[in-house]
């Protein structure tokens, strides 16, 4: 099965308007990048950055569940598609641990995303200590199936395994580590939705990617490319990232 890799850039809190020069910094050297790029700027800079971006694509970094309504603050998979975002992140640990997301929350904004015609970019991931008591892949696991809507395809959504305690930390889990855990997603999946969606969707690696590590992360049989997060924030690092994809 080839599947199309991805580089997918996190953007989180950072960011202005003048941020556009690293999405035409990154366009300018890598005009058609031989894999998928997909760039989640914080959202009122979704169609600033949206505006001529292809052959990249925009993505949110979380939506609501509803379409609309009185939830302050919020933002709908209807509106980030409207101002043109194609995909969106959802479940990241950031959102889990800050804002108390649950399984069921991540596949109410799953399904959300899919009726307005977004990617799902569904991350899961094991904390350290969990790691240590030898729990990762049945939280990870449990994760998927509380957080995966029975109409998933490869279409429709991407997986992120994203261990919490290498994100941001310039930690990683050796490259046995990360091959395991993406070999056991993809079974644990291929349980649920059968043969066909489980080897045509795409697994993200994500924590502490940088230019350095990426090519031999991304050469693992079952990583499909990775979601990146500090990294992505400059075009001198995002560049090499997407080459290696
Ligand atoms: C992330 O936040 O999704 C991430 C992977 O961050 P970093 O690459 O900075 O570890």
């Amino acid at each position: 099965m080839m599947r199309r890799k991805i580089a997918a850039g996190n953007w989180k809190m950072n960011g202005t308007r003048a941020s556009r020069a690293v999405l035409d910094a990154l366009k300018a050297a890598h005009p058609d990048p031989g894999c998928e790029v997909v760039i989640c700027p914080p959202a009122p800079l979704i169609p600033l950055l949206a505006d001529g971006a292809a052959p990249y694509a925009i993505g949110g970094q979380d939506c609501h569940a509803q379409p609309s309504g009185a939830h302050t603050g919020d933002v709908s998979a209807e509106t980030l598609a409207d101002c043109g975002a194609s995909h969106v992140i959802l479940g990241h640990s950031e959102r889990r641990a800050d804002h108390g997301e649950s399984d069921a929350v991540v596949r109410a904004k799953t399904e959300a995303a899919w009726r307005a015609g977004l990617v799902a970019i569904v991350c899961v991931g094991e904390t350290e200590s969990e790691r240590d008591a030898g729990r990762a892949l049945d939280v990870i696991r449990t994760q998927l199936d509380g957080s995966l809507p029975d109409g998933m395809t490869a279409a429709n959504t991407v997986i992120a395994y994203e261990p919490v305690w290498a994100i941001g930390t310039g930690r990683t889990p050796t490259l046995p580590e990360i091959a395991e855990v993406h070999a056991a997603i993809r079974a644990h999946l291929t349980a649920r939705f059968g043969d066909p969606v489980a080897n045509a969707l795409r697994i993200l690696y994500g924590g502490s990617v940088k230019p350095g590590n990426a090519a031999q992360i991304f050469a693992l049989a079952d990583v499909d490319g990775g979601l990146v997060g500090g990294a992505s924030l400059k075009a001198e690092d995002f560049g090499p990232i997407i080459a290696a994809a």
